[in-house]
């Protein structure tokens, strides 16, 4: 098979080479499908992350003690986001996921996602709190995105001592985010959300949601990373769980649970990049290395972080 046979790709589908052979993936449903089978020469691999995030903003109206977006001002211009898209594509990245802050309150967030979809093959995805989609976003965001990702932690009272929001309120938003695209619930897992993820993973179902993320509580200023009790209880409930939602755990907190990463041969900056609202591009949210970019410089500026994680490592 030549080069020029192995990236031909046409509609929602996409192509992409790499280490573990080609890797074939279609937006619209989620569908994942690797050809190991199929070699596929070193410069023919993808250079780009296969999914890059993108914190579109730092603003967000809520204040969660957990929460770990920066509290400076960051804005991304439309025109840089665009020309790093653009670029991301062309390069072989499969997702753009946005973020923040609260991705909703950017000013382009719905042209970004518009754009995303159809002037690019990228699935699109974003992660939100959820309580600024409603019937008219809904109806401006459909067919623009592959996939949402909805912030729960825990249900109820509980929900609603984190995120000061009405938890009913949530339930009615997450009807408008399941006529848009397929969604999943993120949960962030510390002692007082453990208790409650039963109640969560049949909330998420009977809303719609296909996925749980679990995400293990960070440690900052304000709050303690999930403790090592917690995390015993995580693993006991993830073996447990016979529920319909596909389970999914950060990178950083899958140590222990039982994973599957058909790409290990993929790593680091080859699986996953971020831009933070400043248009700093690191290799995770939580990074302190990064470098900025420019408008339309995304490869220089993956080498360039590439070298200088390397140089740290020495
Ligand atoms: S909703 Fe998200 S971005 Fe906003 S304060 Fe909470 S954790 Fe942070």
């Amino acid at each position: 098979m030549n080069g020029s046979t192995v990236y031909r790709q046409s509609g929602d589908w996409k192509l992409r080479g790499g280490p573990a052979g080609l890797h074939v993936f279609h937006r619209n449903t989620g569908l994942n499908v690797l050809i190991d089978e199929i070699f596929v020469p070193t410069a023919l691999h993808a250079r780009a992350p296969r999914q890059v995030s993108i914190a579109l903003s730092n603003r967000c109206d809520l204040s969660c003690a957990h929460c770990y977006a920066p509290k400076f001002r960051g804005e991304l211009r439309f025109d840089s986001v665009t020309q790093w898209l653009a670029e991301l594509d062309a390069a072989g990245t499969l997702g753009v996921g946005f973020g923040g802050g609260e991705p909703t309150l950017h000013p382009d967030f719905m042209e970004l996602c518009q754009y995303a979809a159809h002037e690019t093959q990228l699935s699109v995805s974003f992660t939100t709190h959820g309580h600024h989609v409603d019937a008219e976003m809904a109806d401006h965001l459909r067919g623009s995105i592959h996939f949402i990702r909805v912030s729960m932690d825990g249900v109820g009272l509980t929900y609603e001592s984190i995120r000061r929001r009405s938890f009913a309120q949530l339930l009615v938003r997450l009807k408008d985010v399941g006529t848009i695209s397929r969604f999943g619930v993120n949960v962030v897992v510390n002692e007082h959300t453990l208790p409650e993820l039963d109640e969560v993973a049949r909330v998420s179902a009977d809303a719609g949601a296909c996925e749980l993320l679990l995400l293990p509580q960070m440690p900052l200023r304000s709050v303690l990373a999930a403790s090592a009790d917690t995390l015993q209880g995580l693993r006991r409930w993830v073996e447990g769980y016979k529920g319909p939602l596909k389970l999914c755990i950060n990178e950083s907190s899958a140590e222990g649970f039982p994973t599957c990463d058909p790409l290990v041969q993929e790593g680091g900056l080859r699986a996953y990049a971020h831009i933070d609202a400043t248009g700093v591009l690191k290799p995770s949210s939580y990074a302190d290395t990064g470098v900025q970019l420019g408008d339309g410089d995304v490869l220089l500026a993956l080498a360039q972080l590439e070298h200088d994680l390397e140089e740290n490592d020495k």
